[in-house]
């Protein structure tokens, strides 16, 4: 069915193209609850807009198609996504996650999970003989980001992925800060992919949505079952939205991916900057590694400025990059992870993973690369004492 070998090309033609019976290019968007069946026990294929939506259905297959899985599944948000997988589950098991999580991650575990018997460790997983020695018999999962938030940190996810085969857990890669078009984690051997599509994938910070793919049939049928009982589905209407930013995902990438790299490189050189965490820089944790197992750096940056720079005043100086929460957005989004995207990691945990009170994380957006370096530059001179 496919007339294309490259990802550029599904991006704009994957899943199901257009409409079969009328010959529209896009997609139509069902906007509809249910669905007139012919006569008792005989319909068309669908029964009730929670179990299955035409429209939702096309982003489904689409996103399956981008990750190379069995199956996708779209859900309201990242965190309804996260939520379905971690259904997956039952009391007395344990999941391994990354030390550097999306805070609601951690939080629907410390908080929800928990009162379910469902336990958690968190794991330096950039290192695979602490990740492998921390499986116990309990472990059922291991869930990991790579680039993990908000530090940036690379796991080999084949490493991961071998060790969790071994041990016979599953392994659960959040790919929201690379999207299948930098990095295919299903190819480097994950079970799981988890999006965020409210980020990159959506891309215009106008919509909350969560993308599961799965590799194989028997977790199609669960995670289905799951996504159909709990209800958290993505409506037609946001549905369609995905696939609409999905056909500009990878010249999107492109811009964002190398406004990053020019910035992470000024930041790097820059006499106010103590630290810059971007896999994109040969000197960072995981160079390597990512660039084996994805196309590039991304275009999320992390840094602190030395100490004797007000951090507020570095916020406020800021006149073109806005300060927000969540990131991927064609715009350039600022935000302090102690204090907003990360606050639900109690203080102790965040200081030891790094999270510090200087750091600030960046999200690159598609403006003009000269127009950011002044923004930023501004900036840190506004808040040198
Ligand atoms: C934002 C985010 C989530 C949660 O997704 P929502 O769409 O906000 O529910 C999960 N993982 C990562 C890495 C994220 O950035």
């Amino acid at each position: 069915m496919s007339h294309y070998q490259h990802i550029e090309s599904a991006l704009v033609h994957g899943g199901v193209d257009g409409d079969a019976r009328t010959g529209a290019i896009s997609v139509p968007i069902y906007q509809t609850a249910t669905y007139r069946q012919d006569a008792l026990g005989k319909n068309r294929g669908y029964e009730y807009s929670r179990t299955g939506n035409p429209t939702r259905e096309a982003l489904e297959a689409l996103i399956a198609e981008l990750e190379q899985g069995v199956a996708g599944f779209a859900f309201a948000s990242g965190m309804a996504a996260t939520t379905a997988v971690l259904s997956l589950f039952e009391g007395g098991d344990k999941i391994i996650i990354s030390s550097n999580v999306y805070g609601g991650t951690f939080r629907v575990l410390d908080e929800v999970f928990s009162r379910f018997h469902i336990g958690y460790s968190i794991v330096d997983t950039t290192d695979l003989a602490a990740l492998e020695a921390a499986i116990t018999p309990d472990v059922k999962a291991i869930l990991i980001e790579s680039p993990a938030n908000p530090l940036l940190t690379v796991t080999d996810i084949a490493g991961a992925a071998a060790i969790a085969k071994q041990k016979g857990v599953l392994l659960i890669v959040d790919n929201t800060f690379m999207t299948p078009y930098l990095q295919r984690p299903l190819e480097l051997g994950a079970d799981i992919a988890l999006h965020s599509a409210t980020k990159y994938l959506g891309g215009h910070s106008d919509i909350i949505a969560g993308l599961l793919v799965v590799n194989s049939a028997a977790l199609a049928e669960r995670v289905q079952f799951i996504q159909n009982a709990t209800g958290g589905i993505l409506q037609p209407f946001d549905s369609y939205l995905l696939i609409r930013s999905i056909k500009t995902l990878g010249v999107r990438l492109d811009r964002h991916v190398e406004n990053a790299q020019r910035i992470a490189e000024l930041l790097f050189a820059h006499e106010a900057v103590e630290r810059v965490y971007y896999p994109g820089l040969p000197s960072a944790q995981g160079y390597e590694i990512n660039q084996r197992q994805a196309k590039n750096g991304g275009a999320m940056i992390s840094f602190e400025l030395k100490a004797g720079y007000d951090i507020n005043k570095f916020f406020e100086g800021l006149q073109l990059i806005v300060l927000a929460e969540s990131l991927g957005g064609v715009e350039s989004l600022v935000c302090h992870p102690a204090s907003m995207t990360h606050a639900s990691i109690p203080k102790e945990i965040r200081e030891k993973v790094g999270i510090t009170e200087g750091l600030i994380r960046l999200s690159v957006g598609i403006e003009q690369i000269e127009d950011l370096i002044e923004d930023l530059q501004t900036a840190i001179a506004g808040a040198a004492s």
